[in-house]
């Protein structure tokens, strides 16, 4: 099962420090994760970030006209020296990023790789840790509520793709971040029960997370900042897991303004 993570903070850090440095980042992840209770060993079909910008001094503080960058490959990450060097360059308050292990009968291609992108409302990013039992059969009704262009601009032919698309449909629909996810997670089980549904959402200042039926935990920073990861990156007593059936809301906060995390059943 694919790992993921996603960050928002009151000031910028390097990806470097949330996806290489750390004793158990997500580079670590890659090749030794601890609980790929899901199948699989190692997580060597890819990997991808994307990173909010509107940091840059040429940027208004407030400005994510240009959505959030994305860096993606079909290879493993600890293979890209590239990768490795431009995380510890690259400084950004908020990002998601996952590294891949392709379910069997799913394509390994770069356009498979968490996280994927929208560009409504300054950028979306999105991922899924898990697996739709029997995909495809099982979800053809539920795809058949997308509109047919939705389905011909999938980003790809795999599970995760396809719980990208229901989940744009419901925030084009008017739903707020939580209700999309919850929403595409009630439908997606009652259309395929046993279905493995670690969902993760970012837009730069708000991470909406659920865990079913796979391991998620989160910390909170003395600076405000707020990490949910798979796995803990580290050995830190603050890491808390979440609740399996669970949705998780965090905002940053700020120095001596703790961040907004809610953790509720689905
Ligand atoms: N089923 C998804 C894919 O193939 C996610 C895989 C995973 O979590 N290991 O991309």
């Amino acid at each position: 099962m694919c790992r993921h993570l996603a960050h928002v903070g009151p000031t910028p850090v390097t990806l470097a420090s949330l996806l290489t440095e750390p004793s158990h980042a997500l580079l670590v992840q890659s090749y030794a994760p601890a609980d790929m209770r899901g199948g699989g060993t190692v997580n060597a079909d890819g990997f991808g970030v994307g990173w909010y910008v509107s940091d840059l001094p040429s940027h208004g503080s407030k400005d994510r006209s240009r959505g959030p960058a994305l860096y993606r490959r079909d290879d493993p990450m600890w293979t890209d020296a590239s990768f490795l060097d431009l995380a510890r360059a690259v400084e950004t308050t908020a990002l998601v990023a996952a590294v891949r292990s392709a379910t069997v009968g799913m394509p390994v291609s770069t356009a498979a790789c968490a996280p994927f992108r929208d560009s409504a409302d300054g950028g979306r990013l999105f991922s899924h840790n898990g697996v739709v039992r029997g995909w495809p059969h099982s979800m053809a009704d539920l795809a058949g509520t997308l509109a047919p262009v939705d389905l011909l601009t999938l980003d790809a032919a795999t599970d995760s793709a396809l719980l990208w698309a229901l989940v744009r449909a419901r925030l084009a629909a008017g739903k707020d971040p939580a209700d999309a996810l919850a929403g595409v997670v009630a439908d997606t089980l009652a259309a395929a029960p046993g279905s493995r549904l670690n969902l993760l959402l970012g837009d730069g200042e708000q991470i909406v997370a659920t865990a079913v039926d796979h391991a998620l935990s989160y910390r909170v920073r003395p600076d405000g900042a707020v990490t949910v990861a798979s796995e803990p990156l580290d050995d830190d007593a603050a890491w808390v897991p979440v609740p399996d059936g669970s949705l998780l809301v965090a905002r940053a906060g700020a120095p001596h303004v703790p961040p907004a995390v809610t953790v509720t059943a689905l």
